[in-house]
């Protein structure tokens, strides 16, 4: 006997067909489930490239889930509008008694599901939200004081010890597939009708979808076990890249943290762990979403930044002087993609090198990150700007040229990004400044016309923050 006769199961960063809490506990609980997704304008509307690459990802990524929903007897219907008034109505013209969608934790999806979950109940339907996302959310996983952790390590044993093989099982869905209901209508609106175009996604080589994020995950499951030795070396990029996969749930967290846990090896462990980092940084800003705005130690919020103007837009564009700053952010800029060293070196060179507010960085990776996420991006710009919790200690200052020296020695990845540099020398690369200026011309790049001289001294930059610092402690 089923719990509803008629159900509809929202779409929204779980852009997939197989193991979807939602999906399966609506089939499980109903004769017959629709499917939808919701171009929502609240979130499009905010977006200023109109050549967006997260619009385009999620346009191939639902075109995917469309065609796989037919295969198994049902489709996807896409609207596009203000979902906390496109889903209740929908939900009455096609009749359901209950709507089913996977949770999120970000602040104004709360506030929107919860208008959601209010109109719905005005009309007699149920709103069910399940975890999906994660594998441990909100309160799971908590001190022996039932308090939030506010430090990743403890946090990272308490989530191992909680582990069963049963938090790693899929959701089923093939089995129950026959209650799909086939939709009235499975139009894609073209990307220029939801007022975007196509952005470089192909050019990139980025592939969508199920599909994508199972090329991503068999590449790189190969390399899993060197994940902790490469991991930390851009120019060899030997990371998974499937963090825009996770961000929209074309990829199941179940499936990956499965093998991660029962491969064996370091470097499979050290890879569990990052997938531990986004799960503490998604419950931290579900205890506190204030630090989607403030700083997680709040009296840091009283820190005098100087922010100026010029400073960021030199960062913005990679005019640091400084090689391996300018080539994260020329990365950023032409790829969508920084890798996570870089995020660190270029997020703390913002903040203790050019004295500017993080929030500032923060806004501007979450409009160019193709995996952009509030949670790891909020909490990973307040560990390198030291104001969060379990943050950098705000006296450890990353180096600019030793970091370089360290992570890209030979300035592959420099070179890559910055070409005018092409032809500096190992020992150049990194502070281009010292080569005299015969030394400059015989390598075709002079510092004032061919590339930027450093726009601070690391040395006077890092001595104002601690000081900045030690004033609001
Ligand atoms: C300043 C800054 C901003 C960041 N912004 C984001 C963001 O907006 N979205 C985002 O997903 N990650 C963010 N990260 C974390 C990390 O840099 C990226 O997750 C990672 O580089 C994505 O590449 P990958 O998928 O190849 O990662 P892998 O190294 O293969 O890691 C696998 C997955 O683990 C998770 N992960 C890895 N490292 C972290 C971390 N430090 N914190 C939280 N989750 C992690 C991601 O989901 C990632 O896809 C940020 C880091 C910094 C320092």
């Amino acid at each position: 006997m089923n719990l509803y006769s008629t159900s509809l199961v929202w779409f929204r960063r779980d852009l997939r067909s197989y193991d979807h809490a939602a999906l399966s506990r609506a089939l499980q609980d109903s004769a017959r489930v629709y499917c939808v997704f919701v171009f929502d304008i609240d979130i499009l509307d905010q977006l200023k490239d109109r050549a967006d690459r997260r619009v385009e990802f999620i346009w191939h990524s639902i075109k995917e889930l469309n065609a796989a929903l037919v295969q198994m007897g049902g489709g996807l219907m896409v609207r596009q509008g203000r979902a906390c008034e496109v889903i209740p109505r929908l939900a009455q013209e096609l009749g359901v008694s209950a709507v089913f969608a996977n949770r999120d934790y970000e602040p104004q999806a709360i506030a929107r599901d919860a208008a959601v979950a209010d109109a719905l109940a005005a009309a007699g339907m149920a709103f069910h939200a399940l975890k999906d996302h994660v594998i441990f959310e909100r309160d799971e996983v908590m001190t022996g004081s039932n308090r939030p952790y506010s430090i990743y390590t403890p946090y990272k044993n308490a989530w191992l010890k909680r582990l069963t093989d049963a938090d790693l099982q899929p959701h089923p869905i093939a089995e129950l597939a026959s209650r799909l209901a086939s939709p009235p209508d499975t139009l894609l609106p073209a990307l220029h009708d939801l007022g975007f175009q196509a952005s470089d996604l192909a050019r990139l080589n980025v592939k969508t979808g199920m599909s994508g994020a199972h090329d991503a995950w068999e590449q790189f499951a190969q390399q899993l076990s060197a994940y902790d030795v490469l991991r930390d070396s851009p120019a060899l990029d030997a990371t998974s890249h499937l963090g825009v996969h996770l961000r929209f749930g074309t990829i199941s967290i179940r499936a990956v943290a499965r093998h991660a846990y029962y491969a064996p090896g370091k470097g499979a462990q050290v890879w569990l762990a990052e997938l531990i980092w986004r799960e503490f940084f998604h419950m931290i800003l579900f205890h506190h979403p204030r630090v989607a705005q403030h700083a997680f130690r709040t009296e840091l919020d009283a820190i005098a930044w100087e922010d100026r103007a010029d400073y960021f837009q030199a960062w913005c564009e990679g005019r640091t002087g400084y090689p391996i700053v300018d080539a994260a952010m020329r990365q950023l800029n032409q790829t969508g993609f920084m890798h996570n060293r870089l995020r660190m070196i270029a997020a703390s060179f913002l903040v203790k090198d050019l004295h500017i507010h993080w929030l500032k960085g923060e806004r501007y990776f979450a409009a160019k990150l193709l995996d952009y996420d509030l949670a790891s991006n909020n909490g990973n710009w307040q560990w390198a700007a030291s104001t969060g919790c379990d943050a950098q200690p705000y006296f450890r200052i990353f180096n600019p040229v030793t970091q370089s020296a360290r992570f890209d020695p030979e300035g592959v990845f420099i070179k890559r990004f910055v070409p005018e540099l092409a032809e500096l020398e190992r020992r150049d690369i990194h502070t281009p400044w010292n080569l005299l200026p015969i030394e400059q011309q015989a390598c075709g790049v002079v510092l004032g016309r061919d590339y930027p001289a450093p726009i601070v001294d690391h040395e006077a930059a890092r001595a104002k923050t601690l000081a900045m610092f030690k004033t609001s402690q």
